[in-house]
């Protein structure tokens, strides 16, 4: 008998700006490669100026206000929210052929995103990944040189009203070490794949197995 082919798992990370969650998911992907997950990542698009170590199409596809402006009227969008005066969003085109295809999928959005994803996703996996304090936020956000002191200030600010969100987050990850980090996040993914709700038909599957002619397999 054909065992039919499940959907892939929606995987949404969110986390403070430097909270570390890109260079957790870029290693988590990485790590997936090697044990054979079938795990995808959905690129956003955004508004915002490219960064020093940002190549478009990876981290990004960087595009002016008009064009996404367009892709929101288009309705290719599967959420978008505004942040900083920027439009960030998740391009709807590649998702919904990946999930038929049996890949998951990790969106890397904020808070905001997450919500609107739940709704088309309820069962969606959802991670948040927490800075280990303020003050090694800071650090991140001052190394990484790319913001004005006033941009910092902000993401700092939108940090402290964003955290307390975590609370309805399935998963939270203490990103303090990002090998262990990514691990985690693999396992969180690998364990749902098995989830019971997931694959429960999978239990019906393997009964009407019962009483087949071995010879015929
Ligand atoms: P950054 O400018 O630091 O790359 O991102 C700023 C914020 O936008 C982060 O909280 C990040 O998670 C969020 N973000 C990135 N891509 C998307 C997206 O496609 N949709 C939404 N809603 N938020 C996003």
């Amino acid at each position: 008998m054909k065992q039919s082919t499940e959907r892939g798992l929606v995987v949404i990370v969110s986390g403070p700006s430097a909270s570390g969650k890109g260079t957790v998911v870029d290693r988590t992907m990485e790590k997936a490669g090697e044990e054979r997950v079938n795990l995808r990542l959905s690129v956003s698009m955004t508004t915002r100026g490219i960064g020093r170590n940002e190549v478009d199409g990876e981290s990004y596809y960087f595009v002016s206000r008009e064009t996404f402006e367009k892709n929101i009227a288009e309705n290719n969008l599967l959420e978008y929210n505004s942040y900083a005066g920027e439009y960030y969003g998740t391009p709807k085109s590649m998702i919904e052929e990946w999930l038929d295809d049996g890949c998951s999928v990790i969106l890397e959005i904020d808070v905001n995103g997450a919500k609107q994803v739940l709704r088309q996703y309820p069962q969606a996996v959802t991670v948040y990944i927490l800075p280990p304090s303020f003050r090694e936020l800071e650090c991140r956000l001052r190394n990484r040189n790319r913001d004005s002191e006033e941009k910092i200030r902000y993401r700092l600010a939108k940090g402290k009203d964003e955290i307390p969100e975590a609370r309805w987050y399935d998963y939270i990850l203490v990103n303090d070490i990002i090998e262990e980090s990514a691990d985690d996040l693999l396992s969180i993914i690998k364990a749902e794949l098995n989830n019971r709700a997931r694959i429960e038909y999978k239990i019906d599957e393997v009964l009407e197995t019962y009483g087949e002619d071995s010879q015929n397999n």
